[in-house]
């Protein structure tokens, strides 16, 4: 069993799995069907997929422009704040937090916010502050748990219970009666109304196969697990098919107060295997699984937004906001969008005064209890009227990774590459303003900043928050195969990525800043005609 102080013995945790991985090996092919037991948990401080080959991220070319800070949306620059902002994350996997990462409200979060606005004030942005607030509701926190395929003779000699280390409990799970539960498993494919006919889950442990396409975000599994544990399962594993055997954390994949967990890619391939084999066996009935949970709500806490701004001609403001909080590194969720965030701050701090009010947001976000954007608008009545826009800078630069060349020997498809173009991420503007999507055509074509060809209305992620303003609200976002994940690390995050985001964002806030405001908050299908088509700035 994990023990809450699992971070801090993690090296050593990994490599007793290791030995305890090889040592099954030795006892020869017939434990478990002849499956391989599955290795240790992927190091959460390292990426599980390869970043550092030859071949290198698509290069960004861009001349520092006389006259202008353009230095300071350098990538090297940005790199080195995703770097520090990632340190907070690794601060909290060391203390010893159980979902760790920058999760708000935590002390790994408030440091990270800390940061930021020590970092505002040394660009020159005086009324740089941390605004704390009051968290409402409380904070699911696992204590301790385990995941446990119980062995039996039966399914072939040296057969031992196999514990699968990258199993993670998922929000909401009440703590086991008893410490523990030990039930036959029953596998549901992908949790649909089709899966489950005919399949009783009454009594059983669940496990569902969710598929990361493109991401958890997007995956089609989403409620799956909440859908079967309503059917009476007394747990539910949800086995993702990703690379490497990661950490995965996302509400979407909880069911309530039931049990609930995430495995990673080799713990959940193992789990299918040893199903189906045991099924052709006729010992599927013998199967079964151990979970161990034990958890709380912790309540009272605080937690803060880090806001300053840069005094416009106008009070009208331009809300430029990065989520601060995240799970696990976070490296592009959202590291890359605060260290933009922190690069447009100086940029724009060394340029003449703009026309509007310039506020900047590191949120306390979403990943944990309480909502950054919310609060901030309940600490600031103004914005209500004092509002032009708001910006949202999240997950900026990721490479994709991808389904490659090569057949997996596993045959759950092709074996997962990382490429080396970034992942495309989703332009919304919830207006859609003729002049702000004409804006957003500039990104690829001028900028290289690799986007879905065609623009939407809808804007997830932080700017939930921000929809009782009633004003124009425009981000990129992506959610690639790591999302959520501890495969989310900084090596996920291309300089050169960071750098196009920082210039792409920068013209953007420049020519908003410079427009004709009718032109920000005109409505689709709006008469417009773009002035000029070129990408000079
Ligand atoms: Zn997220
Ligand atoms: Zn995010």
């Amino acid at each position: 069993m994990r023990d809450r102080r699992h971070g801090l013995a993690l090296a050593a945790c990994i490599a007793a799995a290791a030995a305890v991985a090889s040592a099954q090996k030795e006892k020869g092919a017939t434990a478990w069907f002849g499956t391989p037991v599955p290795p240790p948990l992927s190091d959460p401080r390292k990426p599980v997929m390869n970043y550092a080959d030859g071949f290198a991220p698509a290069p960004a070319h861009f001349a520092h422009r006389p006259g202008r800070p353009d230095e300071l949306l350098d990538g090297a620059a940005l790199k080195k704040d995703q770097r520090r902002i990632v340190d907070f994350s690794l601060e909290s996997l060391a203390a010893g937090d159980a979902i760790w990462g920058r999760r708000a409200a935590t002390p790994a979060f408030m440091h990270t916010i800390e940061w930021t606005v020590g970092e505002l004030k040394a660009a020159g942005l005086k009324d740089a502050s941390v605004e704390r607030y009051q968290v409402q509701g409380t904070m699911w926190t696992p204590q301790s748990w385990k995941v446990q395929v119980v062995g039996d003779a039966a399914f072939g000699a040296g057969t031992e219970d196999v514990t699968l280390q990258s199993a993670l409990p998922q929000a909401g799970g009440a703590t086991i009666a008893g410490g523990s539960i030990t039930a036959p498993v029953v596998f549901v494919g992908r949790g649909t109304d089709t899966d489950l006919a005919g399949r009783d889950v009454a009594g059983k442990i669940a496990v569902v196969h969710v598929r990361p396409e493109p991401s958890l975000f997007g995956s089609a599994e989403q409620g799956a697990a909440a859908r079967v544990a309503a059917r009476g399962a007394l747990g539910v594993i949800n086995a993702v098919e990703g690379p490497g055997n990661a950490l995965y954390y996302d509400p979407r994949f909880a069911c309530g107060q039931t049990p609930c967990f995430i495995v990673g890619g080799q713990d959940g391939w193992f789990l299918e295997q040893t199903i189906g084999k045991a099924a052709t066996a006729g010992l599927l009935d013998r199967l079964k699984v151990t979970l161990a949970l034990a958890s709380d709500e912790k309540s009272g806490l605080t937690s803060a937004n880090g806001v300053a701004t840069i005094p416009g001609r106008s009070s009208k403001r331009i809300i430029v906001n990065a989520h601060a909080d995240g799970y696990f590194q976070g490296g592009d969720d959202n590291a890359s969008g605060l260290a933009v965030l922190v690069g447009l701050a100086r940029y724009f701090s060394k340029r003449p005064p703009p026309a509007h009010t310039l506020m900047f947001v590191a949120s306390g976000g979403h990943h944990g209890p309480g909502n950054g954007p919310a609060s901030l608008l309940a600490a600031h009545p103004e914005l209500k009227t004092d509002t032009l826009l708001v910006v949202n800078l999240e997950h900026v630069a990721y490479l994709d990774v991808v389904r490659g060349k090569t057949r997996a020997t596993n045959n759950t498809g092709m074996v997962w590459e990382t490429s080396v173009t970034e992942s495309a991420k989703a332009v919304g503007v919830t207006n859609e303003s003729p002049f702000l999507i004409d804006l957003w055509s500039r990104a690829p074509r001028c900028f290289g900043v690799a986007t879905y060809q065609a623009p939407g209305a809808g804007v997830p992620g932080d700017l939930g928050g921000y929809r009782a303003l009633g004003v124009p609200m425009t981000q990129m976002i992506q959610s690639g195969t790591f999302y959520h994940s501890s495969g989310d690390v900084y090596e996920a995050v291309p300089a050169e990525g960071l750098e196009r985001a920082a210039r792409f964002h920068a013209y953007f806030v420049e020519q908003i800043d410079q427009a004709p405001e009718a032109l920000v908050i005109s409505a689709k299908g709006a008469p417009y005609h773009a002035g000029r088509s070129d990408c000079s700035w």
